[in-house]
């Protein structure tokens, strides 16, 4: 699956700071979730969502 630039949701900060993520997978669901209006490029150093970290270890 594709992995892509790093994005994240401006909602994460509304988040306890130990369960913000970003994501860099276009095929991760709660990824595609964020509204375009709600997103943000980048990682907001925040720590990789575990869906991307699955979906980045699969090859094709
Ligand atoms: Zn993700």
């Amino acid at each position: 699956m594709p992995q892509v630039l790093a994005f994240y949701s401006i909602n994460e900060a509304a988040k306890p700071a130990n369960q913000r993520v970003h994501h860099n997978n276009s095929a991760c669901l709660p990824g595609r979730d964020i509204p375009q209006n709600e997103m943000r490029m980048g990682t907001g150093n925040y720590r990789l969502c575990e869906d991307c970290n699955r979906l980045n270890a699969r090859t094709s």
